[in-house]
């Protein structure tokens, strides 16, 4: 591993800053009687502040994950982890960060409200990435770079050495979001994210887990990373409802579910390549599956028409001529099937 002082990276004002220190951060009693927070003594329930470490929530994640603790940030979806890390590393007005294209919205609107620069570098034609031209679009200002893997839209997850590869060439940090991790073979790089200096791994608990309702989104790196990225978040930012009933989620056993999936992604894959209107169904270590077809408007319309709702992303650079079908339950699969046959049919009358 490469000496590597992230702390040059962050911005100057966040190294310098004094977080918030909540009321009960002073003592951690959980029994007593509290009049330190001015709030209603009556117990509603939901009367007092949450805890802002979310410790018990960290524990069991910690337990889940197999990741210490210490190297958990939760954040109100990963959209407050992009946003977050936009904070604390990219001086707006003058750094930048590099994204492929095509990849998730969220980069570039967090960047954009942040006043970063976003420097997009397009996949290949087989949506894999181009490490040389991602290094190459970089300055002294480039902060971070962010690659999505397994990849929304395309589905497609890059391999540990790749992303190894960009991480040790590149003088900034990499952060690569797993969102879709659980349906993939690809193993996740979060236990390098807990050493590596440079790297840092997103999760969410919005999809294999089912929580995506709770908004909880999950960010493992240093400590010291982990650190600096609480210093910046809402004290609050994760509510006690969300707390409570994302600790009851966690001890489901979601292994057969997501097994489900994937025999269904499986499934489904074997199937669309035998509609005429198909012209390329993408490799995918997702749960969705990027579909190219003849007429994207037209067949995005019709599935409508049957109450079927897919995400058109016929005019995303790169994307062309594709829909993106998120794999559902078998039944909700079939009828998405019959629906395809039924426009099938509708094509050839
Ligand atoms: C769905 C998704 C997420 C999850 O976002 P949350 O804010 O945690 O719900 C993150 N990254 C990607 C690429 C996604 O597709």
């Amino acid at each position: 591993m490469k000496d590597f002082d992230i702390d040059s990276l962050v911005r100057p004002n966040i190294l310098a800053l004094s977080p918030y220190s909540t009321a009960r951060d002073e003592c951690d009693k959980t029994l007593g009687i509290f009049l330190d927070a001015n709030e209603s003594p009556w117990p509603s329930g939901w009367n007092r502040y949450p805890d802002p470490h979310q410790k018990v929530l960290k524990s069991r994640i910690s337990e889940v994950k197999g990741v210490p603790a210490a190297n958990i940030f939760v954040g109100n979806g990963s959209d407050e982890a992009i946003d977050v890390l936009m904070r604390v590393f990219c001086e707006p007005g003058r750094d930048n960060i590099v994204a492929i294209c095509p990849s998730y919205g969220m980069y570039t609107v967090a960047a954009q409200i942040n006043n970063v620069e976003v420097r997009e570098v397009d996949l290949d034609e087989e949506f894999g990435l181009r490490a040389d031209a991602m290094l190459e679009a970089c300055d002294s200002n480039t902060k971070q770079m962010l690659v999505c893997s397994p990849n929304n839209p395309s589905g497609n997850a890059f391999s540990t050495s790749e992303l190894l590869g960009l991480a040790a060439r590149f003088n900034g940090l990499l952060v690569v979001d797993e969102a879709y991790t659980d349906f993939s073979d690809e193993p996740s790089l979060r236990w390098e994210a807990c050493t590596a200096p440079n790297i840092v791994v997103l999760q969410t608990l919005s999809k294999a887990w089912g929580m995506a309702a709770l908004r909880l989104g999950l960010c493992f790196a240093t400590e010291r990373v982990i650190g600096l990225m609480s210093s910046v978040k809402y004290p609050y930012n994760i509510n006690a409802a969300a707390q409570k009933l994302a600790l009851e989620q966690l001890e489901r056993d979601i292994t057969g579910e997501v097994s489900e999936i994937r025999s269904e992604r499986v499934r489904l894959a074997g199937i669309l390549p035998e509609f005429g209107f198909v012209r390329r169904v993408y490799r995918s270590d997702a749960n969705f599956i990027l579909v190219k077809v003849d007429d994207p408007d037209g067949l995005y319309a019709h599935l409508l028409e049957d109450g079927i709702i897919v995400r058109n992303r016929n005019k995303v650079r790169g994307c062309a001529g594709c829909l993106r079908i998120t794999v559902g339950l078998k039944a909700e699969n079939e009828k998405l099937i019959e629906s395809l046959e039924r426009y099938e049919k509708g094509r050839i009358c």
